[in-house]
């Protein structure tokens, strides 16, 4: 399975040198049947201050050098109208529009008014948080300006989201759908499952973060991975027996295993709260099973149940289950 869009390079342009060995890199080791674009952020919109926040207008030059050696278009990421209009003077031919200022759709007009059709192309990543009309409007705001606008799926907060891409593919069935695998898992060693996931729901391409060497990269250095590791994942990725399942019921499982996780994460959660009480009961000599708060329990949940339109035995049985394992729990 070979991805039709490749949008790749460190996180930040961080020295001339860092950039130009880089796409050099990329460059020798891309298959050339898919089209490659450079990324690089100049203008880092990190959550702490404190943090490297890019060099700015210096590697806009930079950038120009990797078009002019290896010719590659190039992309870089933008969070206000100067450095839209930096970008676009200096030729950078794709800009982006990162998960931070996408959760701001005024920002997301001012720069969409700014850049109108004078990209080659757009991309909008997924606001921070889980909210698919944000996106949805976003992507229109571009579209209004420029047919080539490409939604680049990077989750939220590790989580991956799959819902809110399944929303952006039935809405705008020709955006590429991009997955940046690097945001999403924010460590490397997860970047190629999740690639082969995005495979089998035939995304059309892959945003991912690549330095010559992540674990001095002044950015994002867990997440980061080497050309040579992204070219062995791409020739793995080829080789990938195609799934004959229906597209369709691949992203329902996906979403139901993301589902599950949460699930299982809170059952754990739940469960350490319960032998929190458990010793706090057993210090005091009181009993594990208080039926009056077993009641209280299921009364709860029972009512809840009406609005959620859930069947009140599945609440039952449900709580039953819970509460058999947290007495165990309790009981320990
Ligand atoms: C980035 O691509 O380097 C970046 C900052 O990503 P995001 O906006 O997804 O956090
Ligand atoms: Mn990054």
């Amino acid at each position: 399975m070979t991805p039709r869009i490749l949008i790749i390079g460190p996180c930040a342009a961080e020295t001339r040198e860092q950039v130009l060995t880089t796409a050099q890199r990329l460059k020798d080791r891309l298959a050339g049947n898919c089209q490659a674009i450079f990324r690089a952020g100049l203008w880092k919109p990190r959550s702490s201050p404190d943090t490297f926040q890019g060099v700015g207008n210096e590697g806009l030059a930079w950038l120009q050098e990797v078009q002019r050696e290896t010719g590659m278009k190039v992309a870089t990421e933008v969070s206000n109208t100067e450095q839209a209009e930096a970008a676009l003077k200096a030729g950078v031919n794709y800009l982006w529009i990162g998960a931070r200022t996408a959760a701001n759709p005024i920002q997301v007009q001012l720069l969409a008014d700014t850049i109108r059709d004078r990209a080659e192309g757009v991309m909008i990543k997924n606001p921070v948080s889980e909210d698919a009309e944000l996106w949805i409007g976003n992507i229109r705001r571009i579209m209004h300006y420029t047919p080539n606008v490409m939604a680049v799926h990077r989750g939220c907060n590790h989580l991956s989201c799959w819902g809110m891409a399944k929303r952006i593919r039935e809405a705008f069935a020709e955006v590429p759908l991009i997955l940046d695998p690097s945001h999403m898992a924010g460590r490397a060693d997860k970047v190629e499952s999740l690639m082969q996931a995005a495979a089998r729901l035939e995304y059309d391409g892959y945003m991912i973060e690549v330095h010559p060497h992540p674990t001095e990269a002044l950015s994002d250095a867990k997440q980061q991975i080497t050309p040579e590791e992204l070219s062995a994942i791409l020739e793995r990725l080829e080789k990938l027996p195609k799934d004959t399942t229906e597209t369709e019921l691949l992203w329902y499982r996906a979403m139901m295993d993301e589902v599950d996780d949460r699930l299982w994460d809170t059952l754990a959660e739940r469960m350490q709260i319960s032998r929190k009480i458990g010793r706090w009961k057993k210090e005091r000599g009181l009993p594990v099973v208080q039926p009056e708060r077993k009641a209280e329990i299921i009364e709860k949940r029972l009512s809840w149940a009406k609005t959620a339109g859930v069947q009140p035995d599945t609440v039952r049985n449900i709580i039953e289950a819970i509460h058999t394992e947290s007495v165990r729990e309790q009981g320990n």
